[in-house]
């Protein structure tokens, strides 16, 4: 019922040269997107080229945008802009963007609303970390995060989103959560967007598991009845382990 989801997310990464050269290699090697829908979050600054060269199911996202659509703010991102690309996609709320950038979960609402006004669709990124983990805390913090995140939205549009389940401690570190503790976070999300709307349109959300995916533990990952999906960071960087995530079945 729900489409697999297969993102990569390459953050700060790659050359326009090589964002050009993966695109053009993966052409022919991704599923069709009724079977999976493969995505791709890169800078701004590469998304027009990787749509030129792109002629493959995927779909180039963006990794960030600012909530307000155009006006004086020296150096962001309008979410009109995206729109205008033609950009399906944009991650917000990614922990990296709350740690260095201190995006509030007030922002990341703004955010989100910015997205959906723009006729795009948020891929909403949701972390903890690993001394709320060991306390048993991150339930509440996850429950709060999640709330805040989709905060105002209409029930058409939440089933539309995407929400990533992000462990801080899992994240660049090499250590993927095991799979009972990633599909407990993407459950934790589901029950959490239950409460608020209804089982009914919790069930057609689609949840990610981000942090240290590999085409070694997606499978597994994959199984769990809760995760739709995987955002990748470092697994999206070559064009191979790119691949065979999208090919994980
Ligand atoms: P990672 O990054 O796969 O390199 O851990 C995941 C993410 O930041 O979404």
């Amino acid at each position: 019922m729900r489409t697999p989801f297969i993102g990569g997310n390459w953050k700060m990464n790659l050359s326009l040269t090589e964002a050009a050269q993966f695109i053009d290699e993966i052409q022919t090697q991704l599923p069709p997107s009724d079977e999976v829908e493969t995505v791709l979050a890169a800078s701004p600054l590469f998304l027009h080229t990787m749509q030129e060269h792109n002629n493959s199911p995927l779909l180039v996202a963006a990794e960030n945008c600012f909530y307000e659509d155009e006006g004086a703010y020296t150096g962001e991102v309008s979410p009109k802009a995206l729109s205008q690309m033609g950009i399906k996609y944009v991650i917000v709320g990614h922990s990296e963007r709350r740690k260095y950038f201190h995006e509030t979960d007030e922002i990341v609402n703004k955010k989100v609303h910015a997205v959906f006004r723009n006729h795009m669709l948020p891929i909403i990124c949701c972390d903890e970390t690993m001394g709320r983990y060991e306390t048993g805390d991150h339930i509440s913090w996850m429950v709060n995060q999640v709330t805040a995140a989709i905060r105002g939205l209409d029930a058409d549009d939440v089933k539309k989103a995407v929400v990533a389940y992000e462990p801080s401690w899992a994240i660049g570190t090499g250590h993927t959560a095991p799979a009972d503790a990633a599909e407990e976070g993407c459950y934790l999300i589901r029950q959490t967007i239950a409460d608020i709307y209804s089982d009914q349109i919790a069930n057609q959300v689609r949840i990610l598991y981000g942090g240290s995916v590999t085409h070694e533990n997606i499978r597994e990952l994959m199984k769990q009845p809760d995760i739709d999906g995987v955002l990748a960071g470092k697994a999206s960087l070559t064009t191979q382990e790119f691949v065979e995530l999208a090919n994980f079945y």
